[in-house]
């Protein structure tokens, strides 16, 4: 997991954090930066990134640092998000340092960019379970904090259960042969 990268509403106190959004954040530095240097992380493009997020359920809008009110999920504006991750996918595919990565962002990049209609089924099967994994990891947090232990080692079990799966098919297979 990456460091926490905390962000709070400034009307609700309702906190999110970026580390889980490591393929928005990073487009977002690309198209802001270039590639070179990259880095992964928010650090010094905190406005950017606040033009592209979402707002929260209440109405406020998100800024850098923790807050006092309950965890939310992090969540992007789509039609905010669309040119700078188009913008910052031209910068990955640029930069020949970076072609791990884009094989792997790939999926989420398209979705993010508007252009669903190139992936893969294969493309679509592991955007679902990244999906469910953040869910269930998600869910782990949520029980862990109401100290519900069993919905938590049941949740907790589920995310094992379909993180092999995930690695198995996703991540071992661009791995070049033994
Ligand atoms: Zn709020």
């Amino acid at each position: 997991m990456a460091a926490p990268d905390p962000w709070s509403c400034r009307a609700c106190g309702s906190q999110i954090d970026l580390a889980g959004c490591s393929i928005e954040v990073g487009l977002v530095r690309l198209a802001t930066r270039g590639g070179d240097g990259f880095q992964l992380g928010g650090a010094g493009i905190e406005p950017e990134l606040a033009a592209v997020l979402a707002s929260c359920e209440c109405g406020g809008r998100f800024t850098p640092g923790p807050g006092t009110g309950p965890a939310a999920t992090a969540r992007f504006d789509p039609d905010a998000i669309r040119d700078p991750a188009a913008r910052g996918w031209a910068a990955l595919e640029a930069t020949p340092a970076l072609a791990e990565l884009r094989e792997v962002w790939r999926p989420r990049a398209l979705v993010l960019m508007g252009r669903e209609q190139e992936l893969s089924k294969e493309d679509v099967l592991q955007l679902r379970l990244e999906e469910k994994l953040a869910a269930l990891q998600a869910e782990v947090e949520r029980a862990t904090a109401a100290g519900e232990g069993d919905a938590a080692e049941a949740a907790h079990a589920r995310y094992i259960e379909l993180g092999t799966t995930y690695v198995r098919r996703f991540v071992r297979s661009h791995e070049p042969a033994a």
